[in-house]
């Protein structure tokens, strides 16, 4: 306690050596000195005083700088004294066993890094807008913060990932993302976005009102086998379909095509029970995702496999996220209840429309996994099973092999990739060179696909004449405003639907 009971002379020294001075000097915090420490502080405190005493301590006290900054003398005097009592503590704690006292704790408590813990867990609800995840670790779920800039994670965590997270009294952060196992990706706008991590199973959801649709059945059969997904179709709203009924017969028949290239059927009601068991055994021990339009029954059937459960933990979700009202914005995560091994199910809102992302066209063929036997014995390694001469493919659909409605559908969003209006066509993923290609490829008529229409024929063909004419006004001739024209000619306008010109077998005039 010497050096404590020396330390009110200090100010009247330093004032005397600075008459600038209001601040009464401070002495390095003697209040968290501690009994162990204080020897080791009074030896860095008297070389502090001693260097206070010389002319350039005297100087260096006297700035306003000195006044507002540690020093140098004062800092290593600090980790000084903190590692031998550190040491001391240690060796105590070996000889005598003897539990750390309030003091030393406390006397530890102002080295920030130590404050923190560390734990992982996986993130079972998003607000990513928002800044935040909500972060499942062991039993307890907690709100955590998404650092920016040089604090943030090596990638903006999602639904499903698993992370490591730094905790203190005030808040928890995500520190890391491990890496990911799989993913589904859908194109929003131009960009690609990232539904969850981690997925085993999609469960596509289907109904017959609304009816589904064979094309977006395709695109996340696509999307899924990109990612190594497994996939099964559920049919839900079976009661509206009755067995026997010329409905049934209608719908199952649509659903036999992807039964018979491999793909796992189930005929569900959500409302009345029907096959909700053999679904509940396909999501035991996976993580899984319901995707399918709106309307088709997602919620019902979360809620019923949750067994009442699921309501309370979404409710509790955007509690805890703040997210307000609108519950069915973020995308969450839940454990099903049930014996066996566990089942994960995501709810995402963004899986409720699809549009391919992550597939070119010229690996498109890859995933329609009925092609692959038959592709293997093509003429052309690198067969597209378009126009190419020896195809084994069209000879299968031609033969029955291949079911010939989703060759078709193949050939449609093979072009639809190609014009870029699906997958990340003009995205900066992609490399120059792969621009280049797909400019010149798309520039290609594609006559041999039996769509003849060019993709600016088609983009024309999207556009309102008068719209065009807007925007080309003042930078094309006349002529190429004529050609335009002459695209929009009503058997041009024929659609399959899909919105995609038909106009198969007429080849027209150069899209200017
Ligand atoms: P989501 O948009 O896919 O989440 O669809 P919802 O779960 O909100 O359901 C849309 C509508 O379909 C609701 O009116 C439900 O009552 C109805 N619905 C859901 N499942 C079934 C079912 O198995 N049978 C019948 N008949 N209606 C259902
Ligand atoms: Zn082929």
């Amino acid at each position: 306690m010497a050096v404590l009971r020396v330390l009110p002379a200090l100010p009247a020294a330093s004032s005397a050596s600075s008459s600038s001075s209001k601040r009464p000097w401070r002495p390095w915090p003697c209040e968290r000195l501690t009994r162990q420490t204080e020897r080791d502080v009074a030896i860095g405190l008297t070389s502090l005083v001693k260097m206070c005493w010389t002319g350039s301590g005297r100087r260096l006290a006297s700035s306003r700088k000195a006044k507002s900054r540690t020093t140098l003398a004062q800092i290593q005097a600090r980790l000084r004294a903190r590692k031998e009592a550190r040491d001391r503590r240690q060796s105590l704690k070996r000889d005598e066993e003897i539990p750390e006292t309030e003091e030393e704790v406390s006397d530890e408590d102002d080295e920030d890094w130590e404050d923190f813990g560390y734990a992982s867990g996986y993130v079972v609800g998003g607000a990513e807008r928002h800044g935040q995840v909500l972060v499942k670790v062991n039993q307890q779920t907690l709100v955590c913060r998404i650092p920016k800039g040089r604090r943030a994670p090596n990638m903006e965590p999602i639904v499903g990932d698993e992370v490591k997270i730094r905790t203190s009294d005030a808040e928890a952060v995500v520190e890391e993302v491990l890496p990911r196992r799989s993913t589904l990706i859908r194109r929003q706008t131009m960009k690609p976005q990232v539904l969850c991590a981690n997925l085993d199973l999609a469960v596509l959801v289907l109904s017959t009102e609304p009816n589904f649709s064979e094309g977006m059945v395709d695109r996340v059969l696509v999307s899924a086998h990109a990612q190594s997904l497994d996939v099964v179709l559920v049919l839900n709203k079976a009661d509206l379909v009755p067995r026997g009924s010329e409905a049934r017969h209608r719908v199952e028949r649509r659903l036999f095509v992807y039964e018979k290239i491999g793909y796992k059927v189930l005929f569900v009601s959500a409302l009345e029970g029907e096959g909700l068991e053999d679904l509940r055994s396909l999501l035991g021990g996976r993580t899984s995702i319901l995707v399918g339009n709106s309307g088709v029954g997602k919620s019902c059937l979360l809620n019923k496999l949750g067994q009442g459960q699921i309501e309370v933990t979404v409710g509790d979700i955007s509690e805890k996220l703040k997210l307000g009202r609108h519950i069915t914005t973020t995308t969450t995560m839940h454990r099903l209840p049930g014996e066996g091994p566990p089942a994960f199910l995501i709810d995402s809102p963004g899986a409720r429309r699809f549009s391919i992302w992550d597939v070119k066209p010229e690996e498109l063929k890859e995933h329609f996994i009925e092609f692959i036997p038959f592709a293997r014995h093509c003429k052309f390694s690198d067969c597209r099973h378009l126009q190419e001469p020896g195809c084994m493919v069209k000879q299968a659909v031609e033969e029955g092999d291949v079911p010939p409605e989703r060759y078709m559908s193949y050939q449609r969003i093979y072009q639809v990739l190609l014009e870029g209006t699906e997958g990340s066509f003009r995205s900066a993923l992609w490399t120059e060179s792969e621009h280049a290609e797909k400019r010149k490829r798309a520039s290609v008529r594609e006559a041999d696909i039996g769509a003849p229409l060019s993709a600016i024929e088609i983009a024309v063909l999207r556009s309102s004449l008068h719209h065009l004419h807007h925007a080309f006004k003042g930078f094309c001739c006349k002529d190429s405003l004529r050609s335009m024209e002459l695209i929009m000619t009503d058997e041009n306008k024929d659609t399959d639907g899909m919105g995609y010109a038909a106009a198969a077998g007429k080849p027209k005039s150069d899209g200017g």
